[in-house]
């Protein structure tokens, strides 16, 4: 569906960008990363009209094509007739400070939140937690709701130029070139967090690979064509299961 990140040299349509956005959401789901009806993936609109994202009170699996909206920056529904998640500018203004991406995923992952409850810091010592080499900050001043321009630039700040951020008592930001890449991104941190939680149950980690270590064991997941790949069986996986 989206191997390559950016605006294309064909505009993609509404309903495109929308179904971009409902599969990123199964894919979510599939992996794990849904808390009821909180979480959401975005789409930056490529005429700059705003982001497009899943309506409010619905599940990732439940989210069709008609319940994707399209959310100017200053919040206003610009397509669609459902209501809109509070924090949509997490989405507006993350994609604003970021013009390298394209997607951002918010999800409130079981082990990523528990990892950042802990104080603990990521560490690299598997291939899924080799896409971290150097580990995610942690957020601090999120804990509840990012509701406005100010806190989603907060936010932005924080984030800087990395792919990924913990937000402590909340949950974890993704940014990636495409929704594909935002999401796997989340799907690896999560698994990486619990990947850490078992090391904990073994005594924890007896020795974690500094940055340098970690890179150079684990270069190879640090190009786009391999969460692409990761990407590509999650959606055949999703595909399967509603028997496509
Ligand atoms: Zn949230």
């Amino acid at each position: 569906l989206e191997g390559h990140a950016g605006r294309s040299e064909h505009a993609s349509s509404d309903e495109e960008l929308r179904a971009e956005v409902v599969l990123g959401g199964r894919v979510l789901h599939a992996s794990g990363l849904s808390d009821l009806v909180w979480g959401h993936v975005s789409r930056r609109d490529p005429e700059g009209r705003g982001v497009w994202m899943k309506a409010s009170g619905l599940g990732f699996e439940e989210v069709t094509a008609s319940d994707v909206l399209l959310v100017a920056d200053d919040g206003r529904i610009l397509v669609g007739d459902r209501p809109r998640h509070s924090e949509y500018p997490i989405h507006t203004e993350l994609l604003r400070a970021r013009q390298d991406a394209n997607s951002v995923v918010h999800v409130h992952p079981r082990h990523a939140i528990a990892l950042a409850a802990s104080g603990r810091p990521l560490e690299a010592f598997s291939h899924v937690a080799g896409l971290f080499p150097a580990g995610v900050r942690c957020y601090d001043d999120a804990p509840g709701l990012v509701v406005n321009a100010e806190e989603g630039v907060a936010l932005a700040g924080a984030l800087a130029g990395d792919r990924a951020l913990l937000l402590r008592g909340h949950g974890v930001v993704t940014v990636g070139a495409s929704v594909a890449l935002a999401v796997t991104t989340a799907v690896m941190l999560e698994r990486a967090c619990e990947q850490q939680l078992l090391a904990e149950g073994f005594g924890g980690v007896e020795r974690a690979f500094t940055a340098e270590e970690a890179t150079r064991a684990y270069g190879h997941t640090l190009t786009d064509a391999h969460l692409l790949s990761a990407w590509a069986y999650l959606v055949r996986r999703v595909e399967a299961a509603a028997g496509g």
